[in-house]
């Protein structure tokens, strides 16, 4: 189908969100004519309304009415849960339903290369584009991250590199969708509630990145996830595996704390795992797959690996804030599960003070229940489930509730010995005292600086 033809035509946006404003915008800009409807009507709407009314584009707020349907398409955004009311009814009235990645890539003339998983797409997307940029490439970080897809190919022109960081509700519904480099870092359980608690169908949106490649594309998966094994992956892309624990001939495995990019079962070149400044071998996978997906477009081994030697990582993701008298101290303020924590408490050999603690969404503490036994040595239980982590550990390890981030680091900055790690990695949303998982990390690192003074 095309989506591209839009000039004069009806297409509607469900959802006033970033993404939502982003695509109202491209269809005015092409010569379509938006209109934009969000079910929610709160005040943080304002914004959004102001910028709606100052380009004329009409919306409706509070309710999706028949107008919704009166359109060549819909534009659907990623907040919109796949079973709402308004998506039947379009499917009842046969008007195509499109998400937003799916809209705008009708109308992108840049590279695309897309990158989708459980977890560590932002670290990957933005090392990818790091890469790119290091080899002069005029590249951009977009969907989830930063700018949304819609945004940036509003001015769009052919020599351009999107590096699309996208998530399965994006996935849900393409059409057209095809990007030049695709990665799925990796399938575990979250959002299930989305897909019917059912694996499989969460599973299936994230093939969903690949299932127009065809050979001129380059497909990058992790060969330790059993959600992504050959039964899974049926593509005639150029499919490149990366993996941890095992040989692979086309991509990325690790030999003697090298990882190997190979092609065909040859040594393309190696780069020692040392000398990557994120740590934790979640990280290591991550480079693999962000390595793999630029290689069609880069393939000076020399710059990829000073790439990678200066990658710092991304804010508040096992962010090393500070060290102090032989103390790190480090901010993981986007660990909002237990999952996340899990690879942040494997990431240090040294002793861990680690502090837990937010608004919680039924964590299942016995994921790292051995870990902490093996690596922390005191917790630090903070916000609206500082009891229920309290309960769960100060049998295996010294718990101690606080009031807030100022009094736990007082007392840590005063506990902590050299060669120790002091570790915000909270397993839980923020919503409960802060804003988001920004905030909570800015004032983390706020009152690391207070105490350094
Ligand atoms: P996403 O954008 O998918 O949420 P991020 O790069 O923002 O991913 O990382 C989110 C959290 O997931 C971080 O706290 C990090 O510790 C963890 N993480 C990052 N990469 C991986 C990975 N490959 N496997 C498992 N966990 C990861």
């Amino acid at each position: 189908m095309n989506f591209s033809d839009i000039n004069g035509k009806n297409i509607t946006v469900l959802g006033a969100e970033r993404s939502g404003i982003a695509a109202a915008k491209l269809i005015l800009k092409l010569g379509g004519i938006p209109f934009v409807s969000d079910i929610s009507a709160d005040d943080k709407m304002s914004s959004r309304i102001a910028e709606l009314t100052a380009l004329d584009i009409e919306f409706e707020l509070g309710n999706h009415s028949e107008r919704v349907y009166n359109a060549e398409y819909i534009v659907v955004s990623p907040g919109i849960p796949s079973d709402a009311y308004v998506l039947a009814r379009a499917a009842e009235l046969g008007v195509p339903v499109i998400s937003e990645v799916e809209f705008a890539f009708n109308f992108c003339k840049g590279k695309v290369i897309a990158i989708t998983g459980t977890n560590g797409k932002t670290t990957t997307t933005s090392l990818v584009q790091h890469i790119l940029k290091t080899a002069g490439l005029n590249s951009f970080a977009v969907g989830n991250i930063g700018n949304a897809f819609s945004e940036s190919v509003l001015d769009d022109s052919s020599d351009k590199y999107f590096v699309l960081e996208v998530s399965s509700f994006q996935l849900d519904h393409i059409v057209n969708f095809k990007p030049d480099s695709a990665v799925i870092l990796n399938i575990t359980p979250d959002h299930l509630n989305r897909y019917n608690n059912d694996m499989k169908i969460y599973a299936a949106s994230k093939y969903g990145i690949f299932k127009n490649m065809d050979e001129n594309g380059t497909l990058v998966i992790n060969a330790d996830d059993n959600l992504l094994v050959d039964d899974y992956i049926h593509t005639t892309a150029n499919l490149q595996k990366f993996s941890l624990k095992e040989k692979v001939l086309n991509g990325a495995f690790i030999k003697d704390k090298n990882i190997v990019f190979a092609a065909e079962g040859k040594e393309l070149f190696f780069f020692p795992v040392e000398q990557l400044l994120i740590s934790g071998m979640h990280n290591v996978a991550n480079a693999m797959a962000a390595v793999i997906s630029v290689l069609p477009f880069v393939n000076d081994y020399a710059l990829i690996s000073r790439a990678l030697r200066s990658f710092p990582g991304v804010e508040h993701r096992l962010e090393l804030v500070k060290t102090i008298n032989g103390v790190k101290y480090v901010n993981d303020s986007k660990a909002t599960n237990v999952d996340s924590v899990f690879v942040a408490l494997q990431s240090f050999d040294t002793p861990i003070l680690l502090i837990l603690g937010g608004k919680d969404k039924g964590n299942d503490y016995s994921v790292i229940h051995d870990l902490v036994q093996n690596k922390v040595i005191k917790i630090f239980a903070i916000g609206e489930s500082a009891e229920k982590v309290f309960k769960y550990f100060h049998k295996i390890v010294k718990t101690e509730i606080k009031r807030d981030l100022a009094e736990v680091l007082e007392s840590a900055n005063s506990e902590a010995r050299k060669g120790e790690v002091v570790l915000f990695s909270p397993a839980c949303a923020s919503f409960d005292m802060f804003d988001n998982y920004e905030h909570r990390g800015k004032v983390f690192k706020q009152e690391i600086e207070r105490i350094a003074k």
